[in-house]
């Protein structure tokens, strides 16, 4: 999507802090961290949000998830433990509207978020 700042990340016409990549999914550290490891796992296909997932999506998800947990047990995050985070429209806080899952390590966790 030619104004998303996801897509331009995937397509590297924004450089980012490359973490991992397949056919499918692309991973980068956050711009402004908010644990001492913050990385955003994102489909290099531009979906909206959690919101516009359709039946099509689900192999998708599925990978998204299988790259999580091969990149945190290469970063080490595995073993303490690490939150996943999706925010959802506009009372979910997100602000890029490119599907993306937060992945938060290297410390104690709250509940509930703010
Ligand atoms: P949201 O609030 O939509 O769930 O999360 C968007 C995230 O994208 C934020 O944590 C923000 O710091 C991150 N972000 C926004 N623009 C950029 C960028 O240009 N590069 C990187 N690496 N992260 C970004
Ligand atoms: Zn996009």
């Amino acid at each position: 999507m030619a104004d998303c700042i996801f897509c331009k990340i995937v397509s590297k016409q924004i450089p980012s802090e490359v973490v991992y990549e397949d056919d499918q999914v692309f991973v980068f550290h956050d711009i402004n961290p908010q644990a001492p490891t913050h990385l955003l796992v994102i489909p290099k296909e531009h979906i909206q949000s959690a919101a516009h997932v359709t039946e099509k999506d689900k192999e998708l998800l599925g990978q998204m998830f299988v790259v999580i947990k091969n990149v945190t047990e290469k970063l080490g995050l595995d073993k303490e433990g690490y939150r996943i985070v999706n925010n959802c429209g506009e009372l979910g806080g997100q602000q890029v509207d490119h599907l993306h899952f937060h992945v938060l390590g290297g410390r104690q966790m709250q509940w509930p978020p703010g």
